[in-house]
């Protein structure tokens, strides 16, 4: 099943994009390599044949395949707009103070700090994410909760809900991440109650979207952070860069060098099978299909990914942001 809006304002060199989504589903859809994760038990639920690709433009057109009306849980996915939403509660060099921009090479569970600084590495790791999710400001659970739903709202056009089931799974589960939030308690990197710190970072994870959503909220940051369906504005323009550079850097757990150079365009994978990828100016890619590699990323996402790449020429450093999507005058 394949929608498509308004083609006639969208013109691909050599061949229409709604037709390069459609042979790359079919290309894609028999490889049966990966796994479902399953260290949150309710993830290992989904059905790992889904599979759906979609590209929205900075001009708000809509071209997607597969599933993708398919609900899954955004996971990690939510780190990147969570990042957002705490340099703007606090700005950059207070950000900068507790969670650090750097690589770390090592998996997103990591439990580990900068010897130096006794920050975690990046916002993109769950040490990161978590010290993230903790400056999120708000009187109280709810409110931090409402005001992270909020954001999610801007960033999708619609009001977005938290998968219950998958929270508790996690919750009762992620001690992994209780450890790296005690961590970071012992170093003074978390001031607030951790337990209420992990709730809402379980929680952020467990927001409900689409992969139609996903390609929104990647066109969103592509549009200078304003959602190009809505016209609303998700994040402060001036953080769109902060966002967009960790991205790049480390949004793709320790494949994030590799990303960087074979597909050479902001990304961020999370464990339910979701990538979603920015190209500035142009589109937001999202991709959805749950059976991960070794690294954590799904594995028809990232062909997908690598794929479109090349064939539309949307590396930052080859095509520097003239890629083969045109508008028309
Ligand atoms: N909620 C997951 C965790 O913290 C997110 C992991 C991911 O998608 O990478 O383990």
């Amino acid at each position: 099943m394949a929608k498509q809006a308004n083609l006639g304002d969208l013109e691909i060199v050599s061949s229409p994009l709604l037709s390069v989504l459609q042979d790359l589903h079919s290309k894609y859809k028999s490889l049966q390599e990966g796994a479902v994760a399953n260290y949150i038990p309710e993830l290992a639920k989904v059905n790992p044949d889904l599979f759906s690709i979609c590209i929205v433009t900075v001009d708000g057109q809509v071209y997607e395949v597969g599933d993708y009306q398919q609900l899954f849980t955004i996971q990690s996915m939510s780190k990147v707009f969570a990042y957002g939403l705490a340099l703007e509660d606090h700005g950059r060099d207070y950000v900068l103070t507790r969670v650090g921009v750097e690589p770390t090479g090592e998996a997103f569970n990591s439990i580990i700090l900068d010897e130096r600084s006794k920050r975690p590495y990046n916002p993109m790791v769950n040490a990161g994410a978590i010290a993230t999710t903790s400056l999120i400001k708000g009187d109280g659970a709810t409110e931090r909760l409402n005001r992270v739903l909020e954001m999610f709202r801007r960033y999708t056009g619609h009001d977005v809900f938290v998968d219950m089931s998958v929270f508790t799974s996690e919750r009762s589960t992620g001690h992994r991440n209780r450890a790296m939030a005690h961590l970071m308690l012992n170093f003074g990197m978390i001031d607030q109650n951790i337990e209420e710190a992990l709730d809402l970072y379980f929680k952020q994870c467990a927001v409900i979207v689409n992969c139609h959503d996903l390609a929104v909220m990647a066109a969103t940051l592509a549009n200078k952070g304003i959602n190009p369906i809505t016209g609303e504005r998700a994040v402060d323009h001036q953080y769109i860069k902060d966002i967009l550079s960790v991205m790049y850097t480390c949004g793709m757990y320790n494949f994030a060098g590799e990303w960087a150079y074979t597909v050479g365009i902001p990304a961020k994978s999370g464990v339910c099978g979701g990538i979603f990828a920015v190209v500035p100016n142009q589109i937001g890619i999202g991709v959805f299909s749950p059976p991960l590699d070794v690294r954590g990323n799904s594995v028809r996402g990232v062909e997908v990914c690598q794929a479109l790449s090349q064939q539309l020429c949307l590396h930052l450093f080859e095509c520097g942001g003239s890629s083969k999507i045109k508008s028309e005058e």
